[in-house]
Formats: structure tokens, C-alpha cells, sequence
């Protein structure tokens, strides 16, 4: 077993989860032991145990977890979103259809000049900063453009309010 420790006391003085020492367990199993607890093939045939006894409760865990780890991976995707803006953007579809073929390197390059000015500014200030577009590139009345001159750098809280606004316009 790799560079399992070969003792519990081994295992528990440098904090391993298991460790390995070749003799089978009073079940005739020859695996890695828990350092808390059982050999790892007595603790699988015991968790397997009480899931046919306890479907009702397995079932339950199992959701739990499930529900645990898709707010997870939600919250992942947000937190990446925030610090990747353009690329957001650009996964969603939106900046294919907003930003036009017909900008300039040097319009591109503006662009990209503008979400560094927010990251500065949301570093410089500690107040989170984003790069609004003052004109919305999806809206039900008028589509903006992804073009330097729609963008401007606002604090988090001002592009919130903003949003607002604009849902109530939309009722
Ligand atoms: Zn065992």
C-alpha cells in the first residue's frame, strides 16, 4: 500500500486517514484501516448494511448531497461570472451578437482597458466595481452594443439599482 504509516499510532501522530499494516482484520480482510475507525472493507460491507435496512434515510443523504453540491457548482459558476465578465458574456452568447466585426484592435483593446479599470479601481477601492453597459446589450426595447463607447466602469451597487430600474420599465 503505497506509504500508508503501518500503525494507528503512526498514522494519528502525522494526522493520515488510514494507514496499512498487512494483517487481516477479524473479518479476513487485508485493506487499509481507518485511523478513526475499521478496515476499510468491514466499513463499505457496514455502510451497505444500514442503506438496505435504512432506504428511507439513504434516500435522504442522497438528496441532501446532491442539493449540496448543485448549489455548489452554482455558486462556482457566479464567482467566475464575476471575475471573468467578458467571458460570461461571450459563453452566453451575448458579446457574439453585440460586439460587431467592424471594431478596430485599437476599439478592442479599449474594451479590455475598461474591465482592467474596474478590476484597479475594485482593488484600489475595496468597493466591487463592473463594467456597465449604459445601454443593456439584451433588453425588450433596444439591444446595446458590446463597442467602447456603450461601456462605462460603475460600483456593483449602482449597475444593482440599475437592473431594477430597468425591471420595472419592463412591467
Ligand atoms: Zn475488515
Amino acid at each position: 500500500m503505497e506509504s500508508l504509516p503501518t500503525s494507528r499510532e503512526e498514522a494519528k501522530k502525522i494526522g493520515a486517514k488510514h494507514f496499512f499494516t498487512g494483517v487481516p482484520c477479524k473479518n479476513g480482510h487485508v485493506d487499509k484501516i481507518q485511523t478513526a475507525g475499521i478496515c476499510r472493507q468491514c466499513h463499505l460491507k457496514m455502510v451497505a448494511a444500514w442503506s438496505s435496512k435504512n432506504p428511507v434515510k439513504r434516500a435522504k443523504i442522497a438528496r441532501k448531497y446532491q442539493t449540496n453540491s448543485i448549489d455548489k457548482n452554482r455558486k462556482k459558476a457566479r464567482e467566475w461570472a464575476h471575475r471573468n465578465p467578458n467571458r460570461y458574456l461571450i459563453r452566453k452568447g451575448f458579446l457574439g451578437k453585440a460586439s460587431p466585426q467592424w471594431l478596430t484592435d485599437e476599439q478592442r483593446k479599449d474594451i479590455t482597458d475598461k474591465y482592467d479599470e474596474a478590476r484597479q479601481l475594485t482593488i484600489s477601492t475595496g468597493i466591487q466595481h463592473e463594467v456597465d453597459h449604459e445601454v443593456p446589450l439584451v433588453s425588450d426595447e433596444v439591444c446595446g452594443l458590446h463597442v467602447p463607447w456603450n461601456l462605462r466602469v460603475i460600483t456593483m451597487g449602482e449597475n444593482r439599482r440599475k437592473s431594477n430600474k430597468l425591471l420595472v420599465w419592463e412591467k
